[in-house]
C-alpha cells in the first residue's frame, strides 16, 4: 500500500544552543602593562522554538529533519566583546499540534494558533566575562564564567486536526463524497471500507463570504476505540471538532441503530465527544422514494437535528449548511467548543504575547546564573566561579 501522506505524528530530538563563555582576558598595551580585565561576556546560546502555522497542513515536512539544533552562543572576548548570540531554531507545525516529550510521555503543549511561539527549549546563557568580577581587592580576576549547558529533549508531535464540523460514520456512508460536494477539497473516493486513509479538509463556502471547515474522518469500525482496525489512530481527529455530523446511509435496515453504535465508539474513545453538538444526515436518499422517507422518519433518533441529503443529486445539502451553520453558532455548542478546545484564530497580529516560555525559571540558580538583568547582582558572588575553568586568552596569544 501507498505510504499516506498525511504524517500526524512525528518524533524529533531537539537542542538547544549552549551559552558561550565569559572571557578571562586582561587588557595589555605597550605602555600599560596592566590594563585589567576586560573578558566580554558570552552570547546566549539559541533556543528551539515551536511556531504555529497555518500554511501547514500535516507534520510531513518535519519527516527528514528530525534533528533540530539551535546554534551555540559566541564566547565573549577581549575589550569587553559580547558573544554573538546563536540562532535560534524554530519549528514549524500546522495549528493542532499537541507536543509530548518522547520519553516520559508528559504532556508539553498545545500549539493551536497561527504565529503561536513556545520556547521549548532555552538556549544556555551567556558566561560572564571577567569584567564583571573586579571588585577592589581583586581587580584582576583571570577567570570567567563558563556558558550555560544547553538542553536536549526528544518530543513527539502529533496533530490534531482543527476543524468545525468532523464528519463520524462508517465507510461507505457517504463522507468523502460529501466532502466532494461541499466543498473545493478532493479526498479519495472508493466503494470499499478503509479506502479513505487519510484524513481529509473541505473549506465549505457559506454565505456572504463565511464558511467553515469541515473534516472527513476514515470510517469508524465498530471495536475501533478499542484498538481493533485502523479507525482508533483517526478519531483523534476529531476530538476538537466543534460539531459532529453523523452519517447513516438512508438505505440502513435501522438506521437508529446504527447511529447508536456510533455514539457508543464515540463515548468508549473519549466520552467528552459526547458533549460536542451533533446533526444526523441520512445520506444516498437519491436511492429512497418519497413514501419510504416519511415511513423512516417515525423511525429515527430523536433529540438532535436530521436533515436527509443526497451528495449525488445535491438533494438537502443548502439545508444541511444552514442546519450545521446553526448548530455551530448556537451558544451552547460554542461554550463547548471553546471549554475544551482552543479554537481561535488570530491572523497577523503581534504575537509576543502568545510566546509560551516552558522552562521554570527557579532551577538555573544554584548554578549561579541569574536573570540577565541582574548581572550586576552576580559580582557579588565571585567566589562560586573561582572553581570553573577559565582560558587565559592572554597566554594563549602572547
Ligand atoms: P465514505 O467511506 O464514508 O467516505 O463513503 P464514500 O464517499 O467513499 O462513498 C461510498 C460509496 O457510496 C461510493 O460508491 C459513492 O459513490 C456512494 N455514494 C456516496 N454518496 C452517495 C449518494 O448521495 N447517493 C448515492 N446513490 N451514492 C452515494
Ligand atoms: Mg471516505
Amino acid at each position: 500500500m501507498a505510504e499516506s501522506n498525511f504524517i500526524d505524528y512525528v518524533k524529533i530530538y531537539c537542542r538547544s544552543g549552549k551559552g558561550g563563555k565569559g572571557s578571562p582576558h586582561m587588557h595589555r598595551a605597550k605602555y600599560q602593562p596592566k590594563g585589567g580585565p576586560d573578558g566580554g561576556n558570552g552570547g546566549r546560546g539559541g533556543h528551539v522554538i515551536l511556531r504555529g502555522n497555518r500554511n501547514y497542513w500535516t507534520l510531513l515536512h518535519l519527516r527528514y529533519d528530525r534533528h533540530i539544533h539551535a546554534e551555540h552562543g559566541g564566547n565573549g572576548g577581549k575589550n569587553k566583546s559580547t558573544g554573538r548570540q546563536g540562532a535560534d531554531a524554530y519549528i514549524d507545525v500546522p495549528c493542532g499540534t499537541v507536543v509530548y516529550n518522547a520519553e516520559t510521555g508528559q504532556y508539553i503543549c498545545d500549539v493551536t494558533e497561527h504565529g503561536q511561539e513556545v520556547i521549548l527549549l532555552r538556549g544556555g546563557r551567556g558566561g560572564l566575562g571577567n569584567v564583571n568580577f573586579a571588585t577592589p581587592t581583586n581587580q584582576a580576576p583571570r577567570y570567567a564564567q563558563p556558558g550555560e549547558p544547553m538542553q536536549e529533549m526528544t518530543v513527539i508531535l502529533e496533530l490534531k486536526l482543527l476543524a468545525d464540523v468532523g464528519l463520524v460514520g462508517f465507510p461507505n456512508a457517504g463522507k468523502s463524497t460529501l466532502v466532494n460536494a461541499l466543498s473545493s477539497a478532493k479526498p479519495k473516493i472508493g466503494n470499499y471500507p478503509f479506502t479513505t486513509l487519510e484524513p481529509s479538509l473541505g473549506i465549505v463556502p457559506y454565505r456572504d463570504g463565511r464558511s467553515f471547515v469541515i473534516a472527513d474522518i476514515p470510517g469508524i469500525i465498530e471495536g475501533a476505540s478499542e484498538g481493533r482496525g485502523l479507525g482508533l489512530r483517526f478519531l483523534r481527529h476529531i476530538e476538537r471538532n466543534s460539531l459532529l455530523l453523523f452519517m447513516v446511509p438512508g438505505d440502513t435496515d435501522d438506521i437508529k441503530h446504527e447511529y447508536e453504535i456510533l455514539l457508543n465508539e464515540l463515548a468508549t474513545f473519549n466520552p467528552e465527544l459526547l458533549e460536542k453538538g451533533r446533526v444526523l444526515a441520512i445520506t444516498k436518499c437519491d436511492l429512497l422514494d418519497d413514501e419510504l422517507m416519511e415511513l423512516l422518519r417515525d423511525t429515527l433518533p430523536q433529540g438532535l437535528p436530521i436533515v436527509f441529503i443526497s451528495a449525488v443529486t445535491g438533494m438537502g445539502l443548502q439545508e444541511l449548511k444552514d442546519v450545521l451553520w446553526q448548530e455551530m453558532n448556537s451558544e451552547s455548542n460554542k461554550i463547548a467548543a471553546i471549554q475544551g478546545y482552543e479554537t481561535i484564530v488570530h491572523h497577523d497580529k503581534d504575537f509576543s504575547h502568545l510566546r509560551t516560555e516552558l522552562q521554570d525559571e527557579g532551577e538555573d540558580e544554584e548554578l549561579g546564573w541569574d536573570d540577565e538583568e541582574d548581572i550586576s547582582e552576580d559580582i557579588e558572588d565571585i567566589e562560586d566561579y573561582e572553581d570553573f575553568d577559565y582560558i587565559d586568552e592572554e597566554d594563549e596569544n602572547a
